[in-house]
């Protein structure tokens, strides 16, 4: 028995060396993940590590431009990002983006709909282009990975004229905890999931659409049943986001709600098993 535990153990050991030099460097051991929920005022803009590799999802608006490209470069020290997300054009989600796009080599943006002609999007398709970068519509039900972590696209599943109905649903699971990003989609994207039976359980939201009381339906929220919410909004801003609603719907199922307004950059990190959040402007 103890010779079979030892060959065992000593298997383990090459196969965990050969996946950490397949991922990224052989240098850089699995390090968790990290999911930063950045301040950049009224928008939404999350940027996530694991294991060497960088997904960005969402850029926040056009002011968020300079933070976006210093946190990139000098807080995370990242000048290459693999997956860029842009959950719908809005300029609220992507205007930074472009700065992202100067700061960072990017492999590939993928987006709901490339067809929207306004200069914070237009800017983004010129960066990409000039480096290569190609756009792709992604289909519900594609998964990839960002290190160690499983990204799924859920939705949308199907066209809507309203462009935050059209808002990439992305979850992302690392070892047995998840996170799920809804862009903008208001409750006829999230019926869409609950209607086909999607599993959109996850045990942090980013709340759709900034906590407006167009999304987090009742039932959207039973069916994601998250312990952890993190609302991005702008202090004072003129949509009155979040809305009570929004706020009394994640207090009555127990949500431990976490906004950007407030706490400024918000990281939560997970082992795979834990998660443990943390603030730039004091403790959440
Ligand atoms: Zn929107
Ligand atoms: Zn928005």
């Amino acid at each position: 028995m103890m010779f079979w535990r030892i060959i065992h153990r000593a298997m383990l050991l090459v196969i965990c060396s050969l996946t950490i030099c397949g991922i990224a460097s052989c240098e850089a051991p699995a390090q968790g993940l990290e999911v930063y929920f950045l301040d950049v005022g009224q928008g939404d803009a999350t940027v996530i590590l694991c294991d060497g590799e960088v997904m960005m999802v969402d850029g926040g608006p056009p002011s968020a431009s300079q933070f976006i490209y210093s946190f990139l470069r000098n807080t995370l020290q990242v000048d290459h990002i693999d997956v860029m997300i842009a959950t719908h054009p809005h300029a609220d989600h992507v205007g930074g983006l472009a700065a992202a796009l100067n700061a960072c080599s990017v492999d590939v943006l993928y987006t709901s709909e490339t067809n929207y002609d306004t200069k914070a999007w237009q800017s983004v398709l010129k960066y990409a282009d000039a480096q290569g970068t190609p756009v792709i519509i992604p289909y519900p039900g594609d998964t990839f990975s960002v290190g160690e972590a499983t990204v799924e696209i859920l939705g949308p599943l199907w066209y809507h004229n309203s462009l935050n109905d059209l808002s990439l649903i992305v979850k992302v699971i690392y070892g047995n905890t998840s996170f799920l990003i809804t862009g903008d989609a208001e409750w006829e994207a999230e019926h869409d999931l609950l209607d086909a039976g999607i599993d959109v359980s996850a045990d942090v939201l980013r709340v759709g659409h900034h906590g407006s009381n167009t999304s987090t339906g009742y039932q959207f929220l039973r069916a994601v049943a998250p312990t952890y919410a993190v609302i991005s909004v702008g202090a004072d801003n003129t949509y009155g986001h979040p809305d009570e609603d929004t706020l009394s719907k994640l207090a009555d199922a127990d949500v431990t709600v976490f906004r950007t307004d407030q706490l400024g950059t918000i990281v939560c990190k997970s082992d795979g098993q834990q998660l443990v959040f943390e603030a730039s402007k004091g403790k959440p």
